[in-house]
């Protein structure tokens, strides 16, 4: 038999004839690849990957997941590269694989203590699509469970990570199948003899216990046919671990633990499952002490059940679930859940930072507790801490970093020493330059010089208050003798191709005037010590604000959506949130480089004649299309509930993704909605704001503002 036969028929189960393809397709490329390459264990590498998919085949995941499980090894371990697999494939899958393997280039042996819980914050943050930690956790699994092979030392260290590691991810993302077989096998790999031990102490008791437990279920099943609730009963049998768990927890005897009976009880829906609790209470004398009611208030992973433990008139303690079939797919398969039936093959050239999309068509079809899903949305978002980065030092340690952070801002973080005396930095040990933007997972290693040097040009791109603060408190105490040479070679640097000779007395003694110098070194002095943005002066002297020549712009090789932007560091205000085709303009300062707002924003208007704060400046019509920007909705929608999976299928249908959202009651059944999309332009924006306005329960939807803001003073 073929090695691909069983996750073929695995896959033809529940996909379409020419996903089957496909995927087989991306067995036989894996297959080639991997070609006349064994493990440790002597059988051919293929085997590996194929397990790994069928592990995901069994979780019922989509075409691409599959195909990328059997591929994931092919680009660490053979010559093909992404844009092979890409080719070949599609590019989401090229995309995975990819994701897949920067994961496994982050090494966990030289790290320091402690900081398990960063490098799982890490490793989440990578894998921007959940699959690609999904496809992880299968080769973690398959690795365990091959890890016979290896030898002790190996796999104790494998053992101690995949419990320090994947087995807290594969918990929080709410996949309880694959953290406990984890558990399972890396408990044996640590402990052996007394795996084996409570291995043979469970067997035996199960098989005393096989006559009480049926005796239970049929009374559990006659007395919920007496009042015709159909359900499924199932005797629960413990995961040897979470047994071992207990047992040192309560520090008592095995006998003790298998004193305790699990049962699961399926049903239709939810109001069924509040049926049947009331049942058992009346079947079996409840311990009021251990009930929960986990469909009322989820875990942060969304388990939802209710549990109460019960005294047989044997006087024995029995533990019930009382769940619906969808809260047990959730509580097995956790976020996998949400990839079990996708959506008809989207063409959008725009992936979501966490394929919301696919999470909420999912969403939408299961009609009953959107709520639920979305708990857990927001828990993992606020987890990823999607505004900063995690990556490493050389000896593993971990730093945690703001988006858009540098190697400078890197060196600061380390000390302020090392931030004053860098000079050049490698990152994944190739050279990178100093303004270069950092990514989480990436290995930083900061070149320094015996001499502090910090630049006031750095100021243009770090993003991080502890680099920007030293660098001016260095630059401060800085004598003119530096500063106002310093000044003129940025100045000189920003005018580009215009020559300082060039420029008209009048500019200069205006700009003079305007920031109330003395002359010119003066304003070359707050160049040069970081007080005033070279850039921004350069414009001024110029007399174009706004224009720039055709050969500056060749010559600028970074891309921006801004025209002539760029290489200055700039952002987005975060108040009004500009959309491509909004009109807008920019508010400068040293240390954040350009900011953009709507020239309407209320943090703005009114002080855009502070010239040397405010520059006009223009969206590059080039652009328009290729990025993406975040813009919040403020939407009232009356009977939020059976309301909020329509929204979200409005949303995907309309290539726009949730990012997050807040609701908040208001009286008479009306909810106010905060909602953060991502949308690539302003047309795109009001297109969405449409669709959502057609739904018969959306009261009013409008781009919302927020009002808070400090004006920076300089
Ligand atoms: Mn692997």
């Amino acid at each position: 038999m073929s090695i691909f036969q069983t996750l073929k028929d695995s896959i033809q189960s529940y996909l379409a004839p020419e996903q089957c393809e496909f995927i087989e397709r991306a067995y036989e490329f894996a297959y080639s690849a991997h070609e006349g390459v064994t493990r440790v264990s002597g059988e051919p590498y293929i085997t590996h990957p194929v397990a790994v998919a069928e592990i995901l085949a069994e979780m019922k995941l989509d075409d691409e997941a599959i195909a990328a499980a059997l591929l994931h090894d092919v680009i660490e371990d053979t010559e093909i590269t992404y844009q092979e697999i890409s080719d070949a494939f599609n590019p989401s899958v090229a995309d995975l694989v990819e994701g897949v393997t920067k994961l496994d280039k982050v090494n966990f042996e030289n790290r320091e203590q402690a900081q398990a819980e960063n490098i799982r914050k890490m490793l989440i943050a990578m894998s921007k699509d959940f699959r690609v930690m999904l496809i992880k956790l299968a080769d973690r699994v398959h690795n365990m469970r091959t890890l016979d092979s290896l030898r002790l030392d190996k796999r104790q260290r494998i053992a101690r990570e995949t419990f320090e590691i994947f087995t807290p991810i594969a918990d929080r993302l709410g996949l309880h199948h694959l953290k406990n077989e984890l558990e399972k096998l890396a408990f044996k790999a640590q402990n052996s003899a007394r795996y084996y031990v409570l291995q043979e102490a469970i067997s035996k008791a199960r098989g005393n216990r096989k006559d009480f437990i049926q005796s239970i279920c049929n009374e559990i099943s006659a007395k919920l046919d007496c009042i015709s609730i159909d359900a499924k009963v199932i005797g629960r049998e413990k995961h040897l671990y979470s047994l071992y768990q207990k047992m040192r927890k309560k520090g008592c005897q095995f006998h003790d633990v298998m004193d305790v009976y699990a049962f699961r009880i399926i049903v239709k829906d939810l109001d069924t499952c509040y049926r049947v609790l009331g049942q058992m209470h009346h079947l079996y004398q409840p311990k009021l002490e251990y009930f929960k009611d986990y469909i009322a208030i989820p875990k942060a992973n969304s388990y939802q059940s209710l549990h109460t433990t019960l005294i047989t008139q044997h006087g024995v303690n029995i533990e019930i679930q009382i769940r619906t079939e969808d809260m047990d797919a959730v509580a097995k398969q956790g976020i996998a859940a949400h990839w079990s039936y996708k959506e008809g093959k989207g063409n959008s050239k725009i992936t979501a930072q966490l394929q919301t999309r696919n999470w909420f068509q999912g969403l939408s079809e299961q009609e009953a507790d959107t709520s639920n899903s979305l708990v857990l949305l927001e828990n993992i978002k606020q987890e990823l801490g999607n505004n900063e980065i995690h990556v490493l030092t050389p000896q593993g340690k971990i730093i945690v970093l703001p988006a858009h952070a540098t190697p400078v801002d890197f060196a600061y973080a380390l000390h302020t020493k090392v931030g004053h005396r860098c000079i050049s930095a490698t990152v994944d040990k190739e050279f990178a330059l100093l303004s270069d933007k950092l990514e989480s997972g990436q290995t930083i290693k900061i070149i320094t010089s015996d001499q502090p040097h910090p630049r006031a040009d750095w100021l243009n791109f770090v993003a991080t208050h502890k680099a920007r603060n030293s660098i001016r408190q260095y630059l401060k105490q800085q004598p003119k003798e530096f500063t106002i040479p310093e000044g003129r070679r940025l100045l000189k640097q920003a005018l580009n191709k215009t020559n300082l000779t060039e420029i008209q007395q009048d500019n200069i003694d205006k700009v003079i005037a305007d920031h109330h110098l003395e002359d010119f070194n003066a304003l070359l002095h707050e160049i040069g010590s970081g007080k005033l943005l070279s850039i921004v002066i350069a414009r001024r002297l110029r007399g174009n604000a706004d224009e720039l020549t055709e050969s500056e712009l060749k010559q600028q090789n970074r891309q921006s959506a801004i025209k002539g932007t760029e290489d200055i560091m700039l952002s987005y205000a975060n108040c009004c949130k500009p959309l491509p085709g909004d009109p807008i303009v920019a508010h400068t300062s040293p240390g954040k480089g350009l900011v953009v707002h709507i020239k309407q924003c209320h943090n703005v208007s009114g002080f855009e004649n502070e010239l040397d704060k405010y520059i006009p400046v223009e969206w590059d019509m080039n652009f328009m299309n290729q990025y993406e920007y975040s813009s919040d909705l403020n939407i009232t929608m009356v009977n939020h509930k059976a309301g909020l999976a329509k929204l979200f299928n409005i949303i995907a249908k309309s290539n726009a993704n949730v990012m997050n959202l807040q609701t908040t009651e208001l009286p008479d059944h009306v909810y106010s909605i905060n909602l953060t999309l991502t949308v690539i332009n302003r047309i795109h924006l009001s297109r969405v704001m449409r669709q959502i306005k057609k739904l018969s329960n959306v009261k009013s939807v409008k781009r919302s503002n927020k009002k808070k803001f400090i004006r920076e003073e300089h």
